[in-house]
């Protein structure tokens, strides 16, 4: 069982305080792909942080553009006031997002992006006139974010089963990882579109005429960077369509460049109704989410006087002006560098990389899309998730930054990256995998 100090190591900045050692593993600085330790040793950040800093460390047009926005305007009520900067950044998003996504709504973290989304689609209906209509839908292995609509419609069942009933009248999808894709696949498998159908069951099940909406991650990344088989998605936009169920992308590790598209609704051309994000908007430097809908979504959500009085939703820091200067000076580094692009072409050489790990030891799968990717070990009998932690240890010491999920480690570097930086984060991965128990 876990010690306080060990929890402490995991989750440091959560749970500092007086009694607690230091973390073994400390930052004290950070430039481009590298972080400084406090040992002064540097390692290379095979993650982007959690998946947020697309753009690597400590850009400078970022950091200047934060300090110009807090001695210029620190703060402006979202409520009954507004600022300018907010109203550019709102459309500067729409102008990279699908064609169809034309609204913002300012959260302050992909949690609170899934919250307003699960509301905005309850409510949508009911101003529809269609109040029934209160049911959700996730799928297995969905992770949305840590707050109590998140965890309901998440699915991890770890993560809610200690908190009660939760949010009623949720269902939850089959997962699309088959077994059988333990095939190092390259983008998207081939099989389990099929799974979608299970959509049609749930239907069935309760009446459409009760489900507001469906959520997923186009791409389930926390889980073990799981991609959706060849029409899945495409399968859940067209049932929900039928139906007259929202579908919501959770786009909170997929959107702001990770496949080579500015949102994975581009990369697999599926419109969804919503899409939830946050990291990659602000390249994680300051916490800032928005939730991203189609007109009709918006117009209903925003009907009327009653309606909007009990429909009270919005945060004291939406949209605030520092984190919507740091979210446009974000913008503008990913135009400037052609990030979205560089990961587009980079994407071969990447999965190259990642592929030449297969055949070293308890090496059962690989999977690559975009500039992200994972490598799933085969789990040490009874003790599932240690040998994958153990790699995470090793290749701190050797000067890599990886990410694990039980037994998958996951890589999502800054979209920066170089080949040299490549070879030097795979090679590293592929002498740890090397001597591993
Ligand atoms: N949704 C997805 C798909 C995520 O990956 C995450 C975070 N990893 C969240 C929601 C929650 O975001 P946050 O930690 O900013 O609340």
């Amino acid at each position: 069982k876990p010690t306080p100090n060990d929890l402490n190591a995991f989750w440091m900045p959560f749970t500092a305080n007086r009694q607690f050692k230091q973390n073994p593993r400390m930052f004290v600085a950070a430039k481009d792909m590298h972080y400084t330790t406090s040992e002064g040793r540097q390692v290379l950040d095979g993650t982007a942080g959690l998946w947020c800093c697309n753009a690597g460390h400590c850009r400078p047009k970022i950091t200047e553009a934060i300090q110009k926005q807090a001695a210029e305007l620190d703060y402006a009520p979202a409520f009954q006031m507004g600022h300018p900067i907010a109203f550019e950044l709102a459309n500067r998003i729409i102008d990279i997002a699908p064609k169809g996504i034309e609204h913002v709504f300012y959260t302050n973290s992909g949690s609170e992006s899934v919250e307003t989304a699960l509301k905005m689609a309850i409510a949508y209906h009911r101003a529809r006139g269609e109040g029934a209509r209160t049911r959700l839908i996730g799928r297995e292995r969905g992770y949305h974010g840590v707050n109590f609509g998140g965890i309901s419609v998440g699915g991890i069942v770890n993560n809610r089963k200690m908190f009660g009933t939760l949010l009623g009248g949720v269902d939850h999808l089959p997962h699309t990882h088959l077994p059988a894709q333990n095939a190092f696949t390259r983008g998207q498998p081939e099989h389990g579109a099929h799974l979608a159908d299970d959509l049609e069951r749930i239907v069935a099940l309760h009446g459409a005429e009760t489900i507001a909406a469906v959520i997923v991650e186009p791409m389930a990344g926390s889980t073990g960077v799981l991609m959706p088989p060849k029409g899945y998605l495409e399968k859940l936009r067209a049932i929900t369509k039928k139906h007259g169920i929202l579908l919501i992308f959770d786009e909170v590790i997929t959107g702001f460049g990770r496949l080579g598209s500015a949102f994975a609704a581009q990369h697999f051309d599926v419109l969804p109704d919503m899409m939830t994000t946050a990291k990659g908007l602000t390249n994680g430097v300051i916490p800032m989410g928005a939730v991203l809908t189609t007109a009709e979504v918006h117009d209903a959500f925003m009907s009327g006087p009653e309606h909007m009085i009990e429909l009270f939703h919005g945060y004291t820091y939406s949209g605030n002006p520092i984190a919507s200067a740091a979210g446009i000076a974000t913008l503008d580094t990913y135009k400037e560098e052609g990030l979205f692009e560089r990961a587009a072409e980079l994407e071969g050489y990447w999965a190259d990389a990642l592929h030449s790990l297969k055949g070293l030891p308890h090496v059962i799968d690989i999977r690559n899309m975009g500039l992200i990717g994972a490598v799933e070990l085969q789990p040490i009998d009874g003790q599932p998730t240690k040998r994958a932690f153990e790699a995470f240890l090793r290749a701190y010491e050797k000067g890599i930054l990886i990410r694990t999920t039980g037994d998958i480690i996951a890589m999502s570097p800054p979209l920066i990256i170089s080949k040299d930086q490549i070879d030097t984060l795979i090679g590293t991965l592929a002498d740890v995998l090397k001597t591993l128990p």
